[in-house]
């Protein structure tokens, strides 16, 4: 019998943060102790050591000349955006409450730039006199920068976010390819730099953005070759040299069991080929990739205490003061067609033998308040912490907190 064959997947080992004393250490506190300089569970804690060294390590494995920026709508924690900018090359903002943080942050204007559907005028107003880049996603938007400029003698920097003709493949979120709200189709982008050509706006370049969560290098460096492919042909139809080319990026984290960390050799080889090309086929153009979650979200935990240890009908729960709406995506409520579990621990029994199959969940009165279903954890009591790993993206701002009315969660950047 294959025994191998047998064995359920497990998650990748969470090694990011060592273990001191049977506690996990984070931003060289244990935790327990964390817990008391926050002041009060349940809290997200992001560790300034692990955001830099993860930044270093993508800048290790990618060509020199690349740009890294950082998507912040990963996590637009102040403190946290603070940090980043000064490790990366540039801000990607998706609203006007992001750029603000971004600019209260120190980010360069420059190197900063602002995607999303439906930007309304004001908004735009706001972009174009911040001096930012602007990713155009409709023939609307042209049209109100148009009207902008004109009042106000600003000259607009964009670039056309373009929907792609082809998708990033395994990708946990698909966002290019096919019919899109993001974006402008492939195919109408020449009539679209015909009509930015003609209105005097600033072009700079392009945006392809196809996906996110992908943990399949391959397919990353598939849809990277190939989003540099379109870009050329389409810089044929431009109204000036391409300046910017910004190639995505949806670089995945290992979240469920069976998943392995993104091997980041074969997509900084890829990109080596794309850099050449470039500088020869494009060579005015700066190229850009964008990262959100990979850049953070490893170095994220969410932590909450366990109130009660209840047995019901022989299963063990424990129920914790945080749940979904803090943290809706380790709820499987985010995007998750089948709920698997985030890899989970008793923070402060990181070394205990003595463990048993588990339910971990929140206060809320509602079956999907569930942050961990049958796992095996260390054997837990009332007051101990229940760590969350690879939650420093796509936690606090994407969950619902005025859900059901409990106090809003904490975050700490240490
Ligand atoms: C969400 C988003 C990102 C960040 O995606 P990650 O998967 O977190 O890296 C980057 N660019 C755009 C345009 C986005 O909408």
């Amino acid at each position: 019998m294959n025994v191998q064959q047998r064995t359920p997947p497990s998650h990748s080992p969470m090694h990011q943060f060592p273990v001191r004393d049977g506690e996990l250490v984070v931003g060289g506190m244990t935790l327990t102790r964390l817990a008391a300089r926050v002041g009060r569970t349940p809290f997200y804690a992001y560790d300034r050591a692990l955001l830099t060294r993860r930044v270093g390590e993508v800048r290790g494995a990618l060509p020199a000349a690349l740009k890294l920026h950082y998507a912040m709508k990963a996590n637009p924690m102040p403190a946290l955006v603070c940090h980043m900018a000064r490790l990366v090359d540039g801000i990607d903002v998706a609203s006007v409450g992001e750029l603000k943080v971004a600019l209260d942050a120190g980010a360069d204007p420059r190197d900063t730039s602002f995607a999303g559907p439906g930007k309304q005028h004001a908004e735009l107003r706001q972009a174009v006199a911040a001096g930012i880049l602007i990713n155009i996603e409709s023939f609307r938007e042209v049209r109100e920068l148009l009207s902008i400029c004109e009042q106000t003698g600003d000259r607009a920097r964009i670039a056309v976010r373009v929907n792609p003709d082809f998708e990033l493949k395994s990708s946990g979120m698909k966002m290019g390819g096919g019919a899109k709200q993001f974006g402008v189709d492939a195919e109408q982008v020449p009539e679209l730099l015909a009509e930015i050509g003609r209105s005097g706006l600033a072009f700079e370049g392009f945006h392809l953005f196809a996906g996110s969560q992908n943990l399949k290098p391959e397919a990353i460096v598939e849809a990277q070759s190939k989003s540099f492919e379109l870009a050329l042909r389409l810089a044929g139809a431009a109204p000036s040299p391409v300046r910017f080319l910004n190639l995505g990026g949806g670089f995945g984290i290992p979240y469920f069991p069976g998943e392995q960390p993104l091997d980041l050799a074969p997509i900084g080889a890829g990109l080596a080929t794309i850099v050449d090309r470039a500088a020869q086929q494009l060579p005015e153009a700066e190229l850009v990739l964008e990262l959100g979650r990979y850049l953070v979200g490893e170095a994220g935990i969410y932590v909450s205490r366990i109130i009660d240890r209840k047995i019901s009908r022989g299963h063990c729960y424990l129920v914790t003061d945080g749940g979904l709406h803090h943290h809706l995506s380790a709820s499987g409520n985010f995007g998750q067609v089948i709920r698997k579990n985030y890899p989970v621990a008793i923070g402060n029994r990181m070394t205990s033998r003595d463990r048993e199959a588990v339910s971990v969940v929140g206060p809320l009165c509602t079956p999907l308040d569930l942050l961990a279903d049958r796992m095996e954890l260390a054997r837990a009591e009332a007051g101990d912490l229940v760590v969350i790993f690879q939650s420093g993206a796509y936690g606090f701002t994407a969950s619902p907190q005025a859900f059901l009315g409990h106090p809003a969660c904490l975050e700490a950047v240490v």
